[in-house]
């Protein structure tokens, strides 16, 4: 039997972060995932925008969140000597009512500290911004670059099995759990994303998966290199090619891409932008949200050697460094999760 301090189970955002912070920590992991078989990672745009456009108001916890992820990421870009979260400007392209909005909130410093000026977004033709824009700095993360590099760094600090996790083959024991008679942890993390609606140890946890589209398109001559955001963003990945995102439906979850979601994001896209765009490429995946809109961290009530890390719904890039952190303090150290993110608000007293 192999023994380590923790089993990792999921290898999207959620796993890697954390394989990597425990690793950086000195636990022994065992980390199973099989690639990124319906990985909402894998299909994100990666955007990190500390506002919400839809009401004008800061990301939860924005202050925190934004220095934790940028200081995570450019760490791991450092190590693995490879540039994959790239600074962005976005561009919220205004409709008639927004810039007297956005005037009025920025008397407050805690919105005004993320929006950097309200103009035009220059160089233009195609685009039709009879209102103006505003501009805030952001990040994109290129997820599937990440991906892969924390793989390859993480590869040689933990054991990583390649294949899915079944849960038939998980055996509880009083010290721990024991996975196919083969290998033993003192605890199993699940970080599965939304595919955790089906583990039954955690089925009181109230998710509210969201299946979101993107389209790749190609555009000749826009030569931006703002994100254009006005109800979906245009995200310029360089050489003609933009993603264009996202759509959220609560209700199909399937992993097919929907005629009607590429219909809906091209005419929102022709509101603001008037040329020619070829679709290259159409991609799908299931954002693990929860109900409270919150992430979820924490050791199951009942049987402490199962514990989970997941809910990082549509904001995981910025969410899921800092989230690690606290999530390290609790297993680690004992030190009792902040009351919005831990597992405990969903256990009946
Ligand atoms: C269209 C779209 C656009 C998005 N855009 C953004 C964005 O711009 N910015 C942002 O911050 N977030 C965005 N997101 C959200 C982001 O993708 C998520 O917050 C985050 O990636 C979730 O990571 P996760 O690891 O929890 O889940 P996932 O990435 O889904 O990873 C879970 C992994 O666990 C694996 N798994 C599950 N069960 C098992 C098992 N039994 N055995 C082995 N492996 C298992 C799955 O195969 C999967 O690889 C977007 C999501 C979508 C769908």
């Amino acid at each position: 039997m192999d023994h380590f301090d923790q089993i990792v189970v999921g290898g999207g955002l959620a796993g890697s972060v954390l394989v990597y912070q425990l690793t950086q920590q000195g636990q022994h992991i065992c980390w199973i995932h099989k690639g990124q078989e319906k990985s909402s990672t894998a299909v994100a745009a990666g955007l990190i925008n500390p506002l919400v456009f839809r009401y004008l108001t800061s990301v939860w916890k924005a202050n925190e969140l934004l220095p934790e992820a940028v200081n995570f990421y450019q760490t791991i870009e450092e190590i693995s000597q490879r540039n994959f979260l790239h600074p962005i400007t976005i561009a919220k392209v205004f409709g008639d009512q927004d810039e007297a909005i956005w005037q009025q909130k920025m008397k407050k410093p805690e919105i005004a500290q993320w929006i950097d000026s309200i103009g035009n977004v220059p160089h233009n033709d195609f685009l039709f911004q009879p209102f103006g824009a505003g501009f805030v700095q952001g990040y994109w993360l290129d997820t599937v670059v990440f991906l892969e590099e924390i793989n390859k760094i993480v590869a040689g600090q933990a054991v990583i099995l390649s294949e899915r996790f079944d849960l038939d083959e998980l055996h509880l024991t009083s010290d721990g759990v024991t996975y196919k008679n083969r290998f033993h942890a003192k605890k199993l993390i699940f970080c599965e994303g939304w595919q955790a609606v089906k583990n039954p140890f955690f089925d009181f946890v109230p998710f509210r998966p969201v299946k979101g589209e993107l389209l790749t398109l190609k555009i000749e001559n826009l030569n931006s290199n703002y994100l254009l955001n006005k109800d979906v963003f245009l995200l310029p990945l360089g050489h003609d090619i933009f993603r264009l995102g996202s759509t959220y439906d609560w209700n199909d979850l399937s992993d097919e891409p929907t005629k009607s979601a590429r219909a809906n994001l091209l005419t929102k896209l022709a509101s603001f932008l008037n040329t020619k765009v070829e679709v290259i490429d159409h991609q799908v995946g299931v954002r693990p949200a929860i109900a409270d809109r919150r992430p979820v961290s924490g050791v199951h009530p009942d049987y402490p050697q199962l514990a989970i890390f997941n809910g990082l719904g549509a904001r995981g890039v910025m969410i899921a460094p800092w989230l690690g952190k606290q999530f390290l303090e609790l297993l680690l150290h004992q030190k009792p999760l902040n009351e919005e993110i831990d597992l405990n608000r969903f256990v009946k007293k």
